[in-house]
């Protein structure tokens, strides 16, 4: 169990990235969802011990995170979201140096596990490439590699599926829904059908602050009956967003669709629409 309790910072230029942010996190993969800037990689950030936080604890399995930094870095797989690579290495190589580094000194384990690693992220025919000519997805399953090193306790996942193509995505998901349930894994990002798919828990994080904080089908039960929609010219989408609780407007079939938030059948030619995970961030964060 991850706790993180009344966590605030505020950079020197005066940016306040976190404000008071409470989350209890279990065992299972975690969804951490929210806008750019919202403060998602200053919290992946500080839960990985790479920097301080003003005020607040972390505690995890016992371990004080931001007091016991190397405690914590011993159970810590971490994939940061700028994640550069030696470009003249392969990824045999580096996975080499890493367990070296992370104390795995017997050759023998040290080969099998690279070797089991290297399958597991489906890159083993690619070992003796140089990381540099890795694509964008090739990198992030790279990644995953290096992060599950050491039998990590607690794995940090900080936006990796930006810039996927969608194939990629795919794989990388199916790849992270594979790593155990026996561990907590955070997923930050601000794609909703990323949390969709892979998290059974979630906390929606806006302006520094946790605005929403569920198992998805919980958030999407307090949404029941209360998302409607309507197809609409372009050019009425800023009167129904004056008339109406706005959730979110969007091109669907080259048309436009707006779904709005109400208690009640708002009629004017408005249909009960499903909630989904992202009626709830929109109206979250806008
Ligand atoms: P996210 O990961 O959700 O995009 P960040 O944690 O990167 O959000 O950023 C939160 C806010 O803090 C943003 O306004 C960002 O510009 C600011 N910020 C992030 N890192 C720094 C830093 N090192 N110094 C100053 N401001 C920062």
């Amino acid at each position: 169990m991850l706790q993180i309790s009344n966590l605030s910072k505020t950079y020197p230029n005066g940016v306040q990235a976190l404000k008071d942010v409470t989350l209890n996190i279990s065992n299972g993969m975690f969804g951490l969802l929210g806008p750019n800037g919202a403060g998602k990689s200053s919290l992946m950030r500080t839960i990985a011990t790479l920097q301080d936080a003003d005020s607040g604890t972390i505690v995890f399995d016992g371990i004080d995170v931001l007091t016991q930094k190397q405690e914590l870095r011993k159970t810590l797989g971490y994939l940061p979201q700028e994640f550069g690579v030696y470009p003249k290495v392969s990824a045999e190589e580096m996975l080499h140096y890493i367990a070296r580094l992370k104390g795995i000194s017997n050759d023998k384990e040290r080969k099998e596990l690279v070797k089991a690693l290297l399958e597991q992220v489906n890159l083993y025919n690619h070992r003796n490439k140089y990381l540099g000519g890795y694509s964008g997805g090739m990198k992030q399953r790279f990644g995953i590699a290096q992060a599950l090193i050491g039998n990590p306790k607690l794995i940090i996942v900080d936006e990796p599926t930006a810039g996927l193509d969608p194939a990629e995505r795919l794989r990388f998901n199916n790849l992270l829904s594979e790593i155990g349930e026996n561990i907590v894994v955070i997923l930050s990002t601000h794609i909703v059908d990323d949390v969709n798919e892979l998290c059974n828990d979630t906390a929606i994080i806006a302006s520094g602050r946790v605005v929403q904080r569920g198992n998805p089908e919980d958030l999407l039960n307090g949404f029941k009956d209360k998302i409607w929609s309507k197809r609409v010219a372009k050019d009425e989408v800023a009167r129904y967003q004056s008339e109406y609780k706005l959730v979110l407007s969007k091109l669907s079939g080259g048309k436009m669709v707006v779904h709005i938030y109400s208690d009640t059948d708002p009629g004017n030619g408005f249909v009960a629409e499903n909630a989904t995970l992202e009626d709830i961030y929109f109206a979250n964060i806008s």
